[in-house]
């Protein structure tokens, strides 16, 4: 069993099983989530013989910092972890003037298979687990010296198929004797798996919900993304506004642009119809072009068309910040290439 993916009640539980005293429980977790503790036998806080115990049944999951790379234009710097049973995943951290944030995985691969995507071109490989959430991001403080403050959980892999992981992730991520980062710091990105919705409004969590739209008509939805034929956006919007009457937040969606494609008058209009009366928010993510996907993005003055057009609709539109780009820092293409040239 892997310690570190352990809430602190768990391990709690486990003392009282192990016939300890629960203030063992704090030291554990402390020692993994404060200390970025790794090792049983270096948990010298608790007896020799209670690290005995824990050592029969118990690890802590680790994963080592394979490759890096630092952009030379901006602070981007990228992380390529392997872990322990050989798969590889991508991080990225990046620099804003309201400090640190770290983009992270969810999974080895995706089963999403959203058309210009290139972490799911490989299907999925497997879920990570909570423990592998977090060492990505003590894993790139340790190196780069620095305290994070916002996360996002928008890398390689859709988190609400990974929701029983991500939730404790949460959990553990923002608890007051670990790690203690804020929900509100925190932001998950999802391609729109519905239900996933539900059970996240459930929850009643003060994270940023983003969905990815790319586009505000089904067909072509459905076209760039399959998620789309099983979900139609009417039942989509349902759940957004369930989910944001529920928490009181603000959804923000993500919108890839791509040249004539989702970059029309009339996307914009359909768009500004949809999100009428919807606390929310755009952010335009101009494509990043990858080899399996022929299309490619608007220009500058597309791009600041579509957003001044949907500011004059009234809906707050931002265009994502490119940060990067010179380590292709994007969308899981390190892992990609990594994978391809390694085969
Ligand atoms: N599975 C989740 C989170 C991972 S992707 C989701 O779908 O939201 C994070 C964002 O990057 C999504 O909006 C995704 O559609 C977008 N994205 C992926 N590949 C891209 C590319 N090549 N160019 C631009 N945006 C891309």
């Amino acid at each position: 069993m892997e310690l570190n993916s352990m809430k602190i009640n768990e391990i709690k539980e486990l003392m009282e099983e192990l016939g300890e005293k629960a203030y063992r429980a704090e030291q554990i977790f402390r020692f993994i989530h404060q200390h970025n503790g790794r090792d049983i036998a270096e948990l010298k806080q608790i007896p020799l013989d209670l690290r005995g115990k824990l050592k029969e049944n118990y690890f802590i999951s680790d994963m080592k910092i394979f490759k890096k790379f630092s952009s030379e234009q901006d602070s981007t710097v990228k992380f390529l972890y392997l872990l322990d049973d050989g798969n590889i995943i991508e991080s990225v951290v990046m620099k804003y003037e309201h400090g640190y944030s770290l983009c992270i995985s969810t999974q080895v691969g995706c089963r999403m298979g959203c058309s210009f995507c290139a972490s799911t071109k490989e299907g999925l490989v497997r879920n990570l687990t909570a423990g592998e959430l977090l060492n990505q991001l003590y894993l790139a403080e340790e190196d780069l010296n620095i305290r994070i403050s916002n996360i996002v959980l928008m890398g390689s892999g859709e988190p609400l198929d990974n929701l029983c992981n991500v939730d404790r992730f949460f959990d553990i991520i923002n608890h007051d004797k670990g790690r203690n980062i804020s929900l509100r710091n925190i932001t998950l990105s999802t391609c729109g798996v519905v239900p996933g919705i539900y059970e996240l409004a459930a929850k009643d969590i003060p994270i940023t919900l983003s969905i990815s739209l790319h586009s505000p008509f089904d067909e072509k939805r459905a076209e760039i993304m399959p998620i789309a034929k099983r979900y139609k956006l009417g039942e989509l919007l349902k759940a957004l506004k369930y989910y944001s009457e529920k928490t009181g937040r603000r959804i923000t969606f993500e919108y890839t642009l791509i040249e004539n494609e989702n970059d029309r008058e009339e996307d914009v209009r359909e768009m500004a119809r949809l999100m009428k009366g919807m606390l929310c928010h755009v952010n335009l993510i101009p494509l990043n072009p990858i080899k399996e996907y022929n299309k490619g993005r608007p220009e500058k003055k597309g791009v600041l068309s579509f957003q001044r057009k949907l500011l004059e609709f009234g809906i707050p539109t931002t265009i994502r910040r490119e940060m990067g780009s010179d380590i292709s820092a994007s969308c899981g293409q390190l892992r990609r290439s990594f994978i391809e040239h390694n085969k």
